[in-house]
């Protein structure tokens, strides 16, 4: 073999950090802080913080490869957290703040954290699991008033942290596959399981992120990160942020649809990433209050699908392109994306909201295959729907320390996703369901997220979800619970019946539509079923 003679570069998150520091330190980075005050400073502020925070690993102890665990929401401190840990040569081990005590006591323990970043207002979370996280040698408050209590021992506040320490700091130099991040997954059934990155996956997925294709992304954009930091690297925007040197704004726990919509009007927004749920409830907003939401050209939306209809109601009704985008925490969490869309002049604005009702191409970087339940592949001709599978550089090989995970992983070394799919002749990804989201009734297999997306269109439904019920005849059936826009005025079962049978096959009409208050949610704000299922089976719904 004849190899290249080009150099061993380490692809680092290092680099970043530097590249950064160089070109971008007059860029602006915004935090809404829980206070609601308005936080504003520079990335080069960030890197004197960010150098402040490793001499303070060094001090506590840190070795490399030491995970470090955050409990926060999207702030300032956080982002250099982001970067501060990885840097210094530790694992950032983002602990999601949504899941039950249980799960993040559990997450912790597996995890084996040193040491915790916690939000003031989240310290409650960890005072209640405190005999059951034995590995924690230290606890960092982050925006701790001056008076705070906590029983949590050890105990410093972040900003008495980093003021002891100087604001330079030598960088080691670091092996490209040593690990960088950690996150769970959302852990819908059994325990979570953790997604270990490494430099060079956290690397290659930032540089193929803004690329045209996938989330196009520039300098001259001002990004608001909705999606929390604690999900799937927050779609790796904060290391984006590093790359291109956008403004970054941070909404910290403001969530509320008002709230954001006049973070974005103010800070005059471009693009907003964050799952649908979210989007939804703010189009309401925009729409009664009149924000001015003009300066957005992309709205990113992954993590669950976007229904056409909202997908409508943002290009047509409000001038917003919309990004769909489908990924997961074991891919980093990018797989495909609509982002090449918007470039296709060719098309009609109806054609390219049809088409990115889809869930879209493969980014470069990640190969994909449907197969049957025998494990053969399947052809791409946009009928066939089989579970997807990937590989590429920034998906796992295997769960962290979790060998039961095997099953998820073929033998000839691809990842079992646990998503169904068609993929058409072109490559346009189309999710049909989670495996075990699917509905097989009377041998056939109905998309519970087809159903909804066609529910949803309907004028006077706000969400929609379809579970399986069983059924004696049939095996299973689809029953939808529907959340309507007013309870006033709510569409009848009729209407519904109609509507879903004008676009699917009968047997795929629900033989139910019920109503309720509230779809309830998962920690990261997609429907969720497995509640759904539950309640059905308690007669609970
Ligand atoms: P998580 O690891 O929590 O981000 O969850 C990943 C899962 O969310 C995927 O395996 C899909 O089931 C689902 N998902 C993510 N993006 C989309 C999308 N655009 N459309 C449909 N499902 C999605």
């Amino acid at each position: 073999m004849l190899l290249g003679n080009m150099m061993d570069f380490p692809l680092t998150l290092t680099h970043f950090l530097d590249r950064a520091r160089r070109y971008y330190s007059h860029v602006e980075i915004v935090t809404k802080m829980p206070s609601g005050d308005m936080h504003r400073y520079t990335f080069g502020d960030a890197y004197r913080r960010i150098c402040r925070l490793s001499n303070a690993l060094t001090r506590l102890g840190v070795r490399q490869g030491d995970r470090i665990a955050t409990l926060a929401w999207n702030h300032y401190q956080h982002f250099e957290l982001y970067f501060g840990v990885p840097c210094f040569g530790a694992v950032i081990h983002t602990l999601n703040l949504r899941v039950p005590i249980h799960q993040l006591a559990y997450c912790i323990n597996h995890a084996e954290d040193r040491v915790i970043f916690v939000d003031a207002s989240l310290v409650p979370m960890l005072e209640a699991i405190l005999d059951q996280i034995s590995s924690v040698e230290h606890f960092v408050v982050i925006n701790a008033p001056r008076d705070f209590q906590t029983s949590l021992p050890n105990a410093v506040h972040y900003e008495d942290l980093l003021a002891a320490e100087s604001d330079e700091f030598e960088f080691p130099a670091l092996d490209e596959r040593s690990a960088a991040g950690l996150c769970y997954t959302s852990g819908t059934t059994g325990n979570p399981k953790g997604a270990l990155y490494s430099h060079r996956s956290q690397f290659i997925h930032t540089i193929v992120g803004g690329a045209g294709d996938s989330l196009s992304l520039a300098s001259t954009d001002t990004v608001i990160a909705v999606v929390p930091m604690f999900h799937a690297n927050a779609w790796n925007l904060p290391y984006l942020c590093a790359l291109l040197g956008f403004k970054f704004v941070l909404p910290g726990p403001h969530l509320k649809p008002y709230d954001l919509a006049q973070l974005i009007q103010d800070e005059k927004v471009t693009v907003a990433a964050g799952v649908p749920t979210l989007w939804i409830g703010m189009h309401h907003e925009i729409q009664q209050h009149g924000f001015d939401v003009s300066k957005v050209r992309a709205l990113i939306v992954g993590g669950a699908a976007f229904p056409k209809t909202w997908i409508e109601a943002y290009e047509k009704g409000l001038g917003i392109p919309v990004v769909h985008a489908w990924g997961m925490t074991e891919m980093s969490p990018m797989g495909t994306s609509t982002g090449t869309m918007a470039a296709r002049t060719d098309l009609t604005s109806d054609e390219r909201i049809e088409l990115k009702t889809h869930q879209g191409y493969a980014v470069p970087g990640v190969e994909m295959r449907i197969v049957d339940d025998a494990g053969e592949e399947l052809p791409w001709d946009g009928a066939s729907i089989g579970e997807v599978q990937v590989r590429g550089p920034w998906i796992i090989q295997k769960y962290y320390n979790d060998p039961s995970g095997d099953g998820q992983f073929t033998e000839d070394g691809w990842f079992r996703t646990g998503d169904v799919a068609s993929l058409d002749p072109k490559g346009l990804m189309t999710i049909a369901d989670r495996t075990k989201d699917l509905i097989k009734s009377g041998g056939e297999w109905i998309s519970s997220v087809a159903l909804e997306n066609v529910i949803m269109s309907h004028p006077k439904v706000r969400e929609a979800a379809v579970i399986a019920v069983p059924n004696e005849k049939w095996s299973e059936r689809p029953l939808a619970l529907v959340v309507p826009k007013s309870e006033e005025d709510r569409p009848t079962p009729n209407e519904l019946h109609d509507l879903v049978a004008s676009h699917c096959s009968k047997i795929w009409v629900p033989d139910e539509f019920r109503y309720i208050g509230e779809i309830p949610k998962t920690s990261v704000g997609k429907f969720d079923k497995k509640v759904l299922r539950q309640r059905y089976a308690e007669g609970n719904l």
